[in-house]
């Protein structure tokens, strides 16, 4: 049966542990893609051009803008961010389930534009533990982190339209969920009601 993949959107502070969780979940699958993001952001050590995002400048990112080629796009803590629309488009067209990571205001615009999306939010612990994760990751400046902690306890108040809470304590645990989620969503079945009249 040829069908459209699905769109997860996944959200939760910055430091909550969204790159852990999602690459554990999603190790191995070949019908998960994650889309990449362009940000203004400078890249932290270790992260590769392409990889973890396209980095490219703020007069670039105006230009996508101008041009609509950014599915949603967001300001956070001083940097903008963006997914680009035709990779994502393409790949659900192929069938393939696609995998966003952005943040609260990102992913309002994303349940107003294709309200089919599932909407994921990833939770550390408490905010305690999140600050212990922020610091112990060793790739933000302290002016970085105590704007990451602002946003947070933001992202708190405003997640209140999204379709499942995921709490981090555990990897392994978080993992689970995320991909129980992912199996689950697999079986609407309104998603199957065309199969069940084939046959
Ligand atoms: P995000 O993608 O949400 O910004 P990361 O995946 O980079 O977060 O995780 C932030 C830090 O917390 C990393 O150093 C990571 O190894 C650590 N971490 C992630 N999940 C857990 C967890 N369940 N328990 C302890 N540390 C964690
Ligand atoms: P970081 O700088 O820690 O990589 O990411 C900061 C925040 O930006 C995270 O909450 C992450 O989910 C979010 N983010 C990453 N890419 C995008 C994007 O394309 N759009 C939006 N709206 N947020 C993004």
């Amino acid at each position: 049966m040829n069908k459209k993949g699905k769109l997860f959107v996944i959200s939760g502070p910055s430091g909550a542990g969204k790159s852990t969780v999602v690459s554990r979940a999603i190790e191995g699958r070949e019908d998960i893609c994650f889309s990449t993001s362009v940000t203004t952001r400078a890249p932290r050590p270790g992260e590769v051009d392409g990889r973890e995002y396209f980095f490219i400048s703020f007069e670039r990112f105006r230009e996508m803008v101008e041009h609509d080629e950014l599915l949603e796009h967001a300001e956070y803590v001083a940097n903008r961010y963006g997914t680009p629309r035709s990779y994502v488009n393409q790949r659900l067209e192929d069938g393939l389930n696609v995998l966003l990571d952005i943040e609260v205001q990102g992913a309002r615009q994303v349940r107003k534009k294709m309200p089919e999306a599932v909407l994921i939010f990833i939770a550390p612990p408490s905010l305690e533990e999140l600050e212990r994760r922020l610091r112990g990751r060793g790739t933000d400046t302290e002016a970085a982190i105590e704007g990451r902690l602002i946003r947070a306890r933001q992202e708190f108040q405003e997640a209140d339209f999204y379709d499942y809470l995921i709490v981090n304590d555990d990897v392994d645990r978080a993992a689970a969920k995320l991909s129980s989620i992912i199996e689950a969503e697999h079986c609407r079945f309104e998603d199957w009601a065309v199969w069940l009249k084939s046959n």
